[in-house]
């Protein structure tokens, strides 16, 4: 079914191209590699319900590596900031039997491999794209062995929640296929279009809205390894990008470095803005288009949906400012604590529909009970539909920190926190951040002599550094609310002045 996005009747038109590099991959290629990496895979005896985890830059390689995992077997991409025992977590927790790294480069995810692990180095100049086993498993895999895992998942992901482990998120192929026909209908994405990649690949934001949709509508991708605020508008200007999606802090970077009046050169060739996964400020879509002369289209995507729930329309329908926009092909209720339907107007739990929303987590039958209900499977995000239909976000029920568009799961960070020898209680929270929207902090009740600097530099030896706090409160209590208990909410209201 994925093979479906790279069928092309002109297949000389360029499908992939990295930002400031040579490397360029045309249709035919890029489907010519992603079969000859599948075959590569195959006689390593993977195959369907094989985990084939990723730790790889933004580049041709991991488009490469993704689509031939998924195609084989499922994909597993990792964020390549992780720290060794992160590595070690996702790899057991997937059950990854191949881990897939550039060459020479992700040490901390060799390191955490298991001894049962296959770990390939993928390379590809252009012309050629090879994988090479760099160490082999105790034991070869069985290429006729039933994997254990479920045949149909295509991309398995984690999303952080309200306990300290991450939940697994499979992805089935029609659940990917459904959601990346939903984006690429929703914007009328086609041949002419080019999609600045801007988001990491390793998360669905950058995999459907920026590649994939753009591949199935025979668009070009340009991906850029790195964000850099500096470039960017060269790079637009270079490619002709026809759109970019991004989050928020990316949009407020490129804001704080806009030449008043001027419109950056390049932007003339963008036909919308897309703006996803945190909240975009109305003042600031209004200063982007002002600045940026192209309409900004906010949407709401979450990984269990395969991304997109929801979007601005394109014009002229109406996009409202400080409304994530409207279902589309994806169907939005709201509803009580008890699953009922409420009204228009009237704030609940955003609940969603449609054959892009996965079928539940793996292994994780208390997470199932408490997300679906009638069918619906519940977000976790409160707001409400206006008289038209279009989606308000007011509120989170989940207990997350969203720093820029990196969802993050506060217990996580407590404890690793309640690790240090000179910590009694931690409780972290996300504090207010004009750049990332949210920022990390703990507040901390010591029961010996130790001092913020050294709880960070705790907290960086077992996390990534865009997980650690930023900012720690050393407190004699942590702070309660009027009925005794300790709520995130209300500890990060008490210290956002601070
Ligand atoms: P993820 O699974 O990482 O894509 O995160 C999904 C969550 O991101 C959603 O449940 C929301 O809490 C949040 N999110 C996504 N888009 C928006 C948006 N436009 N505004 C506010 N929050 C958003």
């Amino acid at each position: 079914m994925i093979d479906e996005l790279l069928e092309r009747t002109d297949s000389s038109s360029v499908a992939l191209t990295v930002a400031g590099t040579d490397l360029s991959l045309t249709y035919e290629q890029l489907g010519n590699h992603v079969d000859a990496l599948a075959s590569r895979l195959r006689e390593f005896g993977l195959g369907k319900g094989d985990r084939i985890a990723t730790a790889l830059p933004n580049g041709l390689d991991t488009v490469l590596a993704f689509l031939a995992a998924a195609s084989v077997a499922t994909a597993a991409p990792l964020n390549l900031a992780y720290k060794e025992e992160e590595f070690r977590f996702y790899l057991e927790d997937t059950g990854a039997r191949a881990l897939i790294v550039p060459p020479g480069g992700a040490p901390e995810a060799r390191s955490a491999a298991s001894e049962s692990t296959l770990i390939l180095e993928i390379e590809c100049n252009g012309s050629r794209a090879t994988l090479t086993p760099v160490k082999q498993p105790a034991s070869q895999a069985d290429s006729n062995a039933a994997s254990e895992y479920n045949q149909d998942v295509a991309l398995m992901l984690h999303t952080s929640g309200t306990t300290s482990r991450p939940k697994r998120v499979p992805l089935s192929q029609p659940n990917l296929m459904a959601s990346v026909r939903n984006i690429a209908a929703w914007y009328q994405l086609g041949k002419e279009d080019v999609s600045l990649c801007v988001m990491p690949l390793f998360h669905v934001h950058g995999l459907m809205a920026s590649t994939l949709s753009t591949f199935l509508t025979g668009g070009t991708v340009v991906v850029i390894p790195r964000f850099n605020a500096l470039s960017f508008w060269s790079t637009v200007r270079e490619h002709k990008a026809s759109w970019y999606s991004a989050v928020p802090t990316i949009h407020q970077m490129l804001l704080a470095r806009a030449k008043q009046g001027a419109r950056p050169s390049g932007a003339e060739h963008l036909r919308f803005i897309r703006s996803c996964s945190a909240a975009l400020a109305p003042r600031m879509m209004a200063e982007m288009e002002e600045r940026f002369g192209a309409p900004v289209l906010e949407a709401y995507g979450m990984t269990e949906a395969s991304h997109q729930m929801a979007s601005n329309p394109l014009p002229p329908s109406e996009r409202k400012a400080g409304s994530v926009g409207v279902g589309g092909s994806v169907q939005i209720t709201i509803l009580d604590p008890q699953g009922n339907h409420v009204e228009r107007e009237s704030a609940g739990e955003i609940s969603i529909k449609g054959p892009n929303v996965f079928g539940g987590y793996e292994g994780n039958p208390e997470a199932n009970a408490s997300s679906f209900s009638n069918g619906w499977f519940r977000t976790g995000d409160q707001g409400y539909l206006d008289q038209d239909g279009y989606v308000v976000l007011t509120g989170r029920i989940k207990e997350l920190i969203n720093r820029g568009g990196e969802k993050i799961s506060p217990r996580e960070i407590d404890e690793v926190l309640l690790t240090h020898a000179a910590v009694a209680e931690a409780v972290c929270f996300g504090l207010p951040d004009r750049v990332y929207g949210e920022e990390v902090a703990a507040a901390v009740v010591l029961s010996g002599p130790t001092a913020e600097a050294d709880l960070i530099k705790h907290c960086k030896l077992a996390l990534s550094d865009f997980k650690c706090p930023k900012k720690v409160f050393i407190v004699d209590t942590i702070p309660r609310t009027a009925t005794g208990k300790i709520q995130r909410r209300h500890v990060a209201s008490l210290f956002s002045d601070q």
